[in-house]
């Protein structure tokens, strides 16, 4: 079931009434919507937008995996203060790997599938904004000058709407100057970014990462990447099939590489594909 909080002064939540399906929809109009991932530049996008058109009229949108990490919602709720807009969340109340499951499929690996993206995100956000918007609404995500091909294919996935990526323009900035603009806002960053993970998605999981990534996650957070072995293993035996979230190449064929395998290895020799880290675009590429 779809479920929709927002965090708002009491004076807007007269602004809201209940659809039929359960979910909040707000009765304001929504000039510019922000899609707030919980990411270091999505925060920069919102405090662009915002010194651009002020306030009114601006929605924080934040689509919530169920499995984030915890200091993801210390960032996102002080991020979203520092803008001045209350954050506005929504969550299909399934997580990744709960998704996968009813879909019957690993994402990433062989199958190159991303179902916990398209449904936790994409198809929730997209819902949100058919419900919500309109059709002068300019939605704005978070990317840096580097991905304006992946602005790209959002203005061809959905050209109906109106698509703005405030940090792919001049001026431009470079990741650790937007670091270094959100410490001088006096915000500590995300905690996964200082242990060196590329995103602040999914606790540090992805379908989508390489072996580099969980390399980082078995060294930094044990006990999560066990619990990914441990969800990796019961869908293999659920399905009865030779899934895994990563492959790995040799003699030019790709086979299935388990988190186990990728362990042990890691464990016994030390060996994994150091530049194989793979990419997120969650909620953006399709
Ligand atoms: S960050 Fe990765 S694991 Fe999480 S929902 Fe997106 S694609 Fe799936």
């Amino acid at each position: 079931m779809t479920t929709l909080e927002q965090s708002k002064p009491a004076d807007e939540a007269r602004d809201s009434r209940t659809s039929e399906r359960g979910c909040v929809v707000l009765q304001r109009l929504v000039r510019h919507l922000v899609l707030f991932s919980g990411g270091l530049v999505s925060w920069a996008t919102a405090k662009r937008v915002v010194e651009k058109h002020g306030t009114d009229g601006v929605v924080l949108l934040f689509a919530d995996t169920m499995m984030e990490d915890e200091d993801l919602y210390r960032f996102i709720v002080e991020a979203s203060e520092n803008v001045g807009v209350p954050l506005t969340r929504i969550a299909d109340g399934r997580n990744p790997w709960e998704v996968m499951r009813d879909e019957r499929i690993i994402g990433g690996g062989m199958t190159g599938a991303d179902p916990c993206s398209k449904i936790l995100k994409r198809q929730l956000l997209d819902r949100w904004t058919r419900e919500n918007c309109q059709p002068e609404t300019v939605s704005h995500v978070g990317l840096d000058w580097t991905e304006h091909h992946r602005l790209d294919r959002m203005r061809a996935r959905m050209p109906e709407r109106k698509w703005s990526a405030p940090m792919t323009e001049a001026p431009y900035m470079t990741k650790p100057q937007m670091m270094a603009w959100l410490k001088r806002e006096g915000i500590e960053p995300p905690r996964l970014y200082k242990m060196g993970f590329p995103h602040n998605n999914c606790g540090g999981f992805c379908i989508k990462a390489g072996q580099a990534h969980f390399e980082l996650l078995l060294r930094m957070m044990p006990d999560r990447y066990a619990y990914h072995e441990q969800k990796e293993e019961e869908m293999r035996q659920m399905l009865g099939k030779d899934y895994a979230v990563l492959r790995e190449q040799r003699d030019g064929n790709k086979y299935p590489l388990t988190l186990r395998k990728l362990r042990e290895r890691i464990k016994s020799q030390g060996t994994f594909d150091q530049f194989e880290w793979g990419g997120c675009g969650c909620a953006i590429d399709a």
